[in-house]
């Protein structure tokens, strides 16, 4: 059976099992349903997204350097680049417009009971992330730069590391090739042997994606969903909206690839992302899927795809203005036409500035809320349902990266090379 149908098999039976399980016991397992969980489910999901992320620095490192060192020159790293950033900025304002305008038309928070609002806030428990530092606009460019790449890898600060490949890359460009090429040649050994190991990883994806989404199942149940439907139920139908919708009207016009070849083909990818909540434990198998399944030239796959699970994050900002609107109606608080567009353009830099990792865009959310008036803890309304929310995001936040390495190569008229019958 080919690898993602034994991924999407691994996720129904996990799927099946977690929900059976919780609607058998809701609150009290019996120890052998606990012992389940704790001893087997939870530790091998765990060991799965740890294998991944332990791919992802020798991978984002090569794949970066060697991406940009494979362009050959730096004129045309700029033109990808430029690209690059352009379709971000497309993708991601077309979804936060998705997702504001489905907000603005179904109204989810209005009339959102003031005694349940209240409840949650007062006895919430849980702790509201904090404010992110405001930094000023230098600062923040400065934070990109980091003064010691060592420590960006050993503080997963994944930016950094990438700023350094980048700039590492273009330092490659421009040394003399006879010196560089021994470096490039164990650069290459790297990326093959991590693409390797990646597959070999991915063979274990059945189980602990299946592992993933029942422990997620078994805790949560469908309940989770029940108090805030009208909420989750936007934000689902926004997401799905711009994947199905938007991405295919992209896809037809900036490629030859067919919308529906292009799920299938990277089905893979979206299963983990959906299972991780995570674009950067995703990026290995994005970067394979992008080679392997969909063909794309490598220079561009690496360079797109690696800067894009940490910059290009379409269902995070969607997600955010949708959740900015959402609180502010169940505050009740009428938002002028000018916060709302504060909104719009705090989610676009959200979906550039949001780290690839579950959980990542709440400070920016909270962010938004505090610039347009909205009570910060307003965020505790949604924290029970946001790990669901999360994972349906990290799909989108995945395929924007495929599909901006798609409409690249497609722009820089490069064929796809053929794929092996896997
Ligand atoms: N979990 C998301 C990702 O990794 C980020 C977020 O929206 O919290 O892409």
């Amino acid at each position: 059976m080919h690898l993602h149908r034994r991924v999407l098999l691994g996720f129904a039976l996990g799927a099946a099992a977690g929900l059976l399980l919780h609607a058998a016991w809701p609150a009290n397992p019996p120890p052998v349903v606990r012992g389940l969980l704790e001893y087997v489910a939870e530790p091998a999901g765990r060991l799965f997204l740890r294998l991944l992320l332990m791919a992802v620095l020798p991978l984002v490192v090569s794949s970066l350097i060697l991406g940009v060192a494979e362009m050959g020159d730096a004129a045309k790293l700029g033109r990808i680049a430029l690209k690059t950033l352009g379709f971000a900025l497309l993708v991601t304002a077309l979804s936060v417009v998705t997702g504001l305008l489905a907000v603005e038309i179904f109204k989810p928070g209005s009339g959102f009971p003031a005694e349940v609002r209240e409840k949650v806030l007062r006895g919430g428990g849980l702790p509201v992330p904090p404010i992110p530092e405001s930094l000023t606009f230098t600062q923040r460019l400065l934070s990109l730069v980091p003064d010691n790449p060592a420590k960006a890898a050993a503080g997963g600060d994944f930016l950094g590391l990438m700023f350094f490949s980048l700039l590492f890359g273009v330092g490659l460009i421009r040394a003399d090739r006879e010196k560089t090429r021994p470096l490039l040649k164990v650069l290459e050994s790297v990326n093959e042997a991590s693409m390797a190991f990646i597959a070999m990883i991915m063979k274990l994806a059945p189980y602990g994606v299946a592992a993933l989404i029942l422990n997620l199942t078994t805790h949560f149940g469908y309940e989770l969903l029940a108090n805030l439907l009208g909420y989750a139920g936007v934000v689902v139908l926004a997401l799905a909206a711009h994947q199905f919708v938007t991405y295919s009207i992209l896809l037809r016009l900036g490629s030859s690839m067919r919308p529906l070849d292009f799920f299938r083909k990277i089905q893979e990818a979206l299963l983990t992302a959906f299972a991780t909540s995570s674009s950067i434990a995703t990026l290995p198998v994005a970067l394979r899927v992008g080679e392997v399944q969909l063909g794309l030239p490598r220079d561009i796959a690496r360079f797109v795809l690696t800067v894009g699970a940490s910059a290009n994050q379409n269902g995070t900002a969607l997600y955010e203005g949708v959740t900015a609107l959402f609180l502010a109606q169940c505050f009740g608080i009428e938002l002028t036409l000018a916060q709302k567009f504060t909104v719009l353009l705090m989610a676009i830099l959200g979906g550039i500035g949001t780290a690839g990792a579950p959980g990542a865009s709440l400070p920016m959310l909270v962010a938004i809320l505090a610039s347009i008036g909205v009570p910060a803890e307003g965020v505790l309304l949604i924290l029970g349902i946001d790990r669901f929310l999360d994972m349906c995001r990290t799909v989108l936040n995945v395929t924007g990266d495929l599909l901006i390495s798609v409409l690249v190569s497609g722009s820089e008229h490069r064929r796809l090379h053929p794929v092996p019958k896997l």
